[in-house]
């Protein structure tokens, strides 16, 4: 068996990887958890200001500290030899990043790489999801937490719902499938959006997918008592519209427990990282835009990858400190433990 690198704290500036350090097979870290899919943040900007996620004001990076398209196809090309295999293109919102096509085109020739998804607010779909479809973009996941208007604008601070409703037709159109929907569930802001959005969805035969609200808003308010769980939910929607039967999960990996309709009516998923966190399954990694490994949502160190991009450093070198990110990971994310500690960076600067 290959020995693993020990556990790492993160990289100083200016300084390479211990070139002794052993690679294991595989992005596998202490706990037997093999890492085959990299969240890749293109951009810390956003056209919504959704409460959880955003201040109502803020200053974002400047263009030259975000990774480019060439920069990002290297990190991915290196991540890929060893063992990523799919890519989710999320932010900010990314279809915010010009010509976003673009970046798709080069990563879904990488070698290895079998798929290319995003993660998008929905509000510039319109425009371009032909042009991502047939870049080769595979999935879409769209975030949308109320459909109507006035619930929109107060959970996202911005208008907007009948331009995500356009673009949702819009990616149908270019010949997505299964486009799913993921809200945000909080106490005492979303509840009379979950009915309304689920009957839309049911309707339209879009997934839905519920995410409990956690500890990564902007202004650092989170409290437990506003986290709406899945549990409560779903006995929402079973008392409002009908019963759910659980779905037996084929991918180990997902996060998201299904449920369907009895009657026929689809599916709903919930994501519980509050309530129930699934860490013990978890196949992620995460680059930020600005060119950051993490190795959890909840990681308080980074890894810089971009001083390793810009000052000429080999791309073994960059394989190693992936490798120490995921040797750094820690067993669980601790929300709610005595000492769990939030991360620096609130969700619109990691990439959900
Ligand atoms: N702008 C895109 C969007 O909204 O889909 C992509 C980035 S956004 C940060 C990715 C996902 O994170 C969205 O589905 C959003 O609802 C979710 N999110 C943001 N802040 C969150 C929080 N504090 N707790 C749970 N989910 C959150
Ligand atoms: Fe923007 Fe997405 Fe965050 Fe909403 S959740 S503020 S759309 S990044």
């Amino acid at each position: 068996m290959m020995e693993r690198p020990p556990p790492a704290a993160g990289r100083q500036a200016g300084q390479e990887p211990p070139a002794a350090l052993a690679v294991p097979a595989g992005l596998t870290d202490h706990f037997g958890r093999r890492h085959t899919d990299l969240r890749v943040s293109v951009t810390d900007r956003c056209n919504l200001r959704c409460t959880y996620c955003m201040p109502a004001e803020t200053v974002f990076r400047d263009r030259e500290e975000l990774l480019s398209f060439e920069e990002i196809t290297r990190v991915v090309t290196v991540a890929a030899a060893e063992g990523i295999r799919t890519v989710r293109l999320t932010g900010g919102e990314p279809l915010m990043r010009r010509h976003l096509d673009r970046l798709v085109r080069l990563l879904v020739a990488v070698p290895g790489i079998e798929e290319v998804a995003a993660t998008t607010n929905g509000l510039l779909l319109a425009e371009q999801a032909e042009l991502l479809a047939e870049a080769g973009l595979a999935r879409l996941n769209v975030s949308l937490d109320a459909v109507r208007e006035e619930a929109f604008e107060r959970l996202a601070r911005r208008p907007g719902l009948d331009r995500v409703l356009a673009g949702l037709a819009a990616a149908r159109e270019a010949g997505f499938k299964q486009i799913r929907i993921n809200a945000v569930s909080m106490r005492g802001l979303s509840e009379r959006e979950i009915v309304p959005l689920a009957e839309f969805c049911r309707r339209e035969r879009f997934q839905l997918r519920f995410i409990e609200f956690m500890p990564l808003d902007a202004e650092g308010s989170w409290d437990k008592e506003q986290v709406l769980s899945g549990a409560a939910v779903r006995a929402l929607l079973q008392r409002e519209i009908g019963p759910l039967e659980p779905v037996p999960s084929v991918d180990p990996g997902q996060p998201a427990v299904d449920w369907r309709w009895r009657d026929g009516g689809g599916r709903v998923g919930f994501i519980d990282p509050v309530s129930n966190p699934f860490c013990d399954r978890c196949d992620r990694l995460r680059l930020t835009a600005d060119g950051q490994f993490r190795n959890c949502l909840f990681s308080t160190t980074e890894w810089d990858v971009r001083r390793f991009l810009r000052e000429g450093h080999s791309d073994a070198a960059i394989a190693r400190t992936l490798h120490e990110c995921v040797a750094a990971k820690r067993a669980a994310h601790g929300i709610g433990s005595a000492g769990f500690e939030r991360p620096a960076r609130a969700m619109y600067e990691i990439g959900g």
